[in-house]
């Protein structure tokens, strides 16, 4: 028997080759594969053993394991005919640095754990923060010192976060912790509730008590008005409004709530403002979408998802605020087995440099060297070919988005501000919304059974009620020009 039931050295270096090999493959192969997969519940649970094994088994049954059991039960979201959801994007480089954080193992739960962890990732939400134009408040260098940002898992950590720092900020401000209350618009992420039944504010997804979920406009964005109105009657009930969250980029129509009149509004009302940008704020780093963020200076927090649509493998969410003393007041706990020099230092305030405890910004206490994914990814590409990647995908959009508009048997359900189509089948003379609706989710599952492409869907508010609505974003990694018109081809086909 091997005296050490670790891989060796060899063995390890041998295995690695055939698992990039293995992914190098699987990508030049997705074109083929079904995007959606065939199984169904229960089959692969049927094929694995019900019990772990005993005696160690070579890597090569994994790998067969791979093809045989794994491949099958995948939906392939990097298949170039993936239009689903948002897409979730990867690349080359963000797979590397993924691999080298897993290889590194290191924890930068404080500084003091591995001070490049921290310190790679202050620089990356600066160089991010530049991309993207943000104002100095938000940044490490050259802010005011209360501003700065990190990684979080997810947008919804991002969304609840900002939540709990608002509400830590109104509470130090004398408001009374049970007459809060945070407004966001219907077509906000669902993780707003989520955060809202975390935080303690709503009991279940429909106690709207401590939560206003108010109406949008016709392009689906919050309407200013409407907050007003809800605030001040809020205020004259004795409640104190704390927390909005704005969308830039809806997740159901890229809507874009506008940010200057709701930054007013949070301003004069003493209220915390987080901008949920978790697809869009991708095409930020193009000087001809900024105009998306106008207004984001008022904005207390901010989050975007690179993972969505910047190349960078799932988990990455930015997060950035004007107001990190807020943030760790609500987040910092000391126990005594995590003191350290560093740390005390910062607090007293006396170094030079201070060092940032991202434990103290954060749901969990670990937290891996996300920033190498992104390091990779910033440096392999540059910022040009960055911005060129968000742009082919709009100018495919725009180009599908054309095709609609020109046949009559479609209409579209939305603006488009980027790479999102929403559309649907339009009623034919005398027929209702409901029956062009069922013939919308008619062309959605063929279009899906087809294995070339997926497209999901959603319902929007309209004037003549909720209408069924196909979303297709293109925002693939290796989507082209060609699986776009094969997508419209099959469109026209089965409608
Ligand atoms: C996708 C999305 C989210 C949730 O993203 P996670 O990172 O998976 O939590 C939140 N808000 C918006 C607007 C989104 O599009």
């Amino acid at each position: 028997m091997n005296p050490s039931p670790h891989m060796s050295p060899d063995q390890f270096r041998a295995a690695a080759h055939q698992l990039i090999d293995w992914i190098t493959d699987y990508w030049s192969r997705l074109d083929e594969l079904p995007v959606l997969s065939r199984a169904k519940p229960g089959d692969l649970l049927a094929a694995l053993p019900a019990a772990p094994p005993e005696q160690p088994e070579p890597f090569d049954a994994l790998l067969a394991d791979i093809d045989n059991l794994i491949l099958p039960g995948l939906t392939n979201w990097q298949a170039p005919g993936f239009f689903a959801f948002f897409p979730a994007n990867i690349s080359p480089p963000a797979v590397l640095g993924e691999l080298l954080s897993a290889g590194l193992g290191v924890n930068g739960m404080l500084w003091a754990a591995s001070p490049a962890a921290t310190e790679v990732e202050m620089r990356m939400l600066d160089w991010m923060a530049a991309l993207l134009d943000l104002p100095a408040k938000f940044r490490w260098s050259g802010g005011n010192g209360n501003g700065g940002g990190c990684i979080q898992g997810t947008a919804s950590e991002s969304t609840l976060i900002a939540m709990l720092a608002a509400r830590h900020r109104a509470v130090a401000r004398g408001a009374d912790p049970s007459e809060l209350v945070a407004y966001t618009s219907t077509q906000a992420h669902s993780s707003v509730i989520k955060a809202a039944m975390i935080a303690g504010l709503a009991r279940a997804p429909d106690d709207h008590s401590h939560l206003r979920l108010l109406d949008v406009d016709d392009t689906f964005a919050l309407r200013p008005d409407l907050f007003s109105e809800a605030i001040e009657h809020d205020v004259a009930a004795g409640l104190t409004p704390f927390y909005i969250c704005a969308t830039v980029g809806t997740t159901s129509s890229t809507a874009i709530d506008p940010l200057v009149p709701i930054g007013e509004l949070a301003h004069r009302h003493g209220a915390w403002l987080h901008v949920d940008a978790a697809h869009a704020g991708a095409a930020c780093i193009c000087p001809e979408h900024r105009g998306l963020l106008r207004g984001v200076e008022s904005a207390d927090s901010l989050c975007f998802n690179p993972h969505k649509w910047l190349l960078t493998s799932f988990d990455c969410d930015l997060f950035w605020t004007g107001d990190r003393a807020a943030l760790t007041g609500a987040l910092s706990i000391t126990p005594e087995y995590l003191k350290n020099a560093a740390s005390q230092a910062a607090a007293s305030g006396g170094t030079l440099s201070p060092a940032v405890d991202f434990r103290d910004w954060q749901i969990p206490l670990g937290r891996r060297f996300r920033a190498l994914k992104l390091w990779f990814v910033l440096r392999s590409y540059g910022a040009e070919n960055l911005r060129a990647y968000i742009r082919e995908h709009i100018r495919l959009a725009t180009w599908l988005e054309e095709q609609l508009r020109a046949d009559p048997r479609f209409e579209l359900a939305a603006p488009r501000p980027l790479n999102l189509i929403c559309f649907r089948i339009a009623p034919r003379a005398g027929e209702s919304h409901s029956d062009a609706d069922a013939r919308s989710r008619e062309l959605l599952n063929r279009l899906n059974s087809t294995g070339r492409v997926y497209l999901t869907h959603t319902v929007l508010p309209t004037s003549a009620g909720p209408r069924y609505t196909i979303r297709m974003c293109i925002g693939g990694t290796f989507t082209q020009e060609r699986h776009v018109r094969e997508a419209w081809t099959l469109i026209q086909q089965f409608a």
